[in-house]
């Protein structure tokens, strides 16, 4: 085989960890520089019945990326974007790509990839892929799965699979599970193949897009304003971020501005996009009529202004790292959920979530996030391992509310590992049962990313 397997004790280390925290050191790196070297790789693999787990940028924050066996296959030498074509809107990628640069490479077109996931500067198109990743606009343009038109996979076998989206607008042929094998490889954790290659859809840049911070006195009228904007006509939100009194306080330490509205309870970042003119007098009657004061509303407008209202926010969950990072020695993690809920319910669910939390004696959680689709993350730092086990069972308790006001439990950074005991809450038999005869279909013999999702 051409491609190295890096054995060497240091190299394997560098690899042993995604932010979980969770710890695996593989057997053997693999770090393929083409989609024909995957091939090798997964023939080599499969010659010695060999477990390979993909990982792309290893931000995975429950374990996905992290191999207890077997091979690790690092996409990081496959970040080359091969082709942008302004005028189909694609752009052709390989997976260890970072959102960030494809960002970037995309901007000169004219043009935008939707998935935005906070971490984007430090993660891969492969890892949104396989996590079926979104972010704060998620809101108007939906998760990565709607912008994935097709994607190359190479199989346990060593075999390649190539599949598209079908061009058909109409199709009774059978099961709708089996009509688009795209939709397979979205969300599947790297449990049924290597995405090495995709094709990806851009939209055009808005012509405008207005960025505002709204402070308010409390969570009650920061989630109700929330509410009221998904539902009030005058307005289209692009994205509804939440942060709670905590994380409006990390936001504001990490501008350097004690003084923004330094009594509120909570704040709420928007962003309208369009091609007119974005309604500013609109969005600020709306928040006044939730108590919020105008003179307190912060406004982000132009690009520069809007990169910083996107830095403001991943200072949230880099923020939770740093609280946490003292604790990992000693069996400590960060622990952040990832439950969503119906929009209009998240109110009541972060009510219910936290008296449960506190009935455990679990510390009040930071809550910041994607409350625009009723899906905050709690965040705890747990000092050791007894915390960890505490919070864990507050957790499942919450998670059992969760899934009983019809909600997931987890809405973008899937199960990965340390999630995986959630599943069965949420899935029934007949679910669980369709999902492992998928993944038996491409991997027969367990060898890919054992241990993530089932
Ligand atoms: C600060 C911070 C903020 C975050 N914010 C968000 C957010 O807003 N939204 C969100 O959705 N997530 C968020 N995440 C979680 C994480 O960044 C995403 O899940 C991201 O998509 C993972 O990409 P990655 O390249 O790091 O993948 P990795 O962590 O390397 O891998 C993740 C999973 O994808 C699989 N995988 C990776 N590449 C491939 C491939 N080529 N083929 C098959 N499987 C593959 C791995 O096996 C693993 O199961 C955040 C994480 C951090 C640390």
């Amino acid at each position: 085989m051409s491609t190295t397997l890096l054995r060497d004790p240091s190299a394997l280390e560098a690899y042993a960890r995604d932010v979980s925290g969770l710890r695996g050191v593989p057997e053997a790196v693999a770090r393929p520089e083409s989609l024909d070297e995957v091939v090798e790789i997964m023939r080599h693999a499969a010659s010695d019945h060999a477990c390979v787990t993909a990982a792309g940028a290893q931000t995975s924050t429950t374990g996905a990326s992290v191999a207890m066996q077997g091979w690790l296959l690092s996409t990081r030498a496959m970040a080359r974007i091969i082709d942008i074509d302004a005028a189909t809107r694609t752009a052709r990628v390989e997976p260890g790509v970072l959102i960030g640069d494809l960002q970037r490479a995309c901007a000169p077109f004219g043009l935008f990839f939707a998935p935005d996931p906070t971490s984007e500067e430090e993660s891969s198109v492969g890892g949104a892929i396989a996590c079926n990743a979104s972010g704060p606009r998620t809101l108007r343009y939906g998760a990565t799965r709607s912008h994935v038109r097709a994607l190359t996979a190479v199989l346990a076998d060593g075999s390649r699979y190539d599949a598209r989206r079908p061009l058909v607008e109409k199709n009774t042929v059978g099961y709708q599970l089996a009509h688009d094998p795209v939709d397979w490889f979205v969300g599947s954790e790297g449990t049924i193949g290597i995405v090495a290659e995709a094709e990806l859809a851009l939209l055009p840049v808005p012509a405008q897009v207005l960025g505002l911070g709204v402070p308010f006195a409390d969570e009650a009228r920061a989630l109700a304003f929330i509410v009221a904007a998904r539902e009030t006509p005058a307005v289209a939100p692009r994205c509804l971020e939440y942060f709670d009194v905590e994380s409006f306080g990390i936001v504001r330490a990490e501008m350097g501005d004690a003084s923004w509205a330094p009594t509120a309870g909570a704040m709420v970042y928007l962003e309208e996009a369009g091609d007119g003119e974005p309604p500013l007098d609109a969005w600020l009657a709306l928040a006044e009529s939730f108590g919020a004061n105008a003179g307190d509303v912060r406004v982000f407008d132009g690009e520069q202004a809007l990169r910083e209202a996107r830095r403001l926010r991943h200072a949230c969950p880099a923020a939770m790292h740093e609280r946490t990072a003292p604790y990992l020695a000693q069996g400590g993690r960060r622990m952040s959920t990832d439950w969503a809920v119906p929009p209009r319910l998240a109110a009541h669910a972060l009510i219910e979530a936290r008296t449960i939390c506190a009935a455990h004696g679990v510390p009040a959680p930071v809550v910041y996030g994607h409350l625009g689709n009723g899906h905050p993350h709690m965040n705890f730092v747990a000092r050791n391992a007894d915390e960890v086990r505490t919070i864990e069972r507050a957790l499942a308790e919450v998670l059992r509310m969760i899934i009983a006001m019809g909600g997931t439990v987890a809405a973008e950074h899937g199960i990965g590992k340390i999630k995986a005991k959630w599943l069965s809450l949420q899935a029934n038999g007949r679910q669980l049962a369709l999902m492992r005869a998928l993944k038996h279909e491409f991997d027969p013999e367990g060898r890919l990313a054992p241990g993530n999702i089932l």
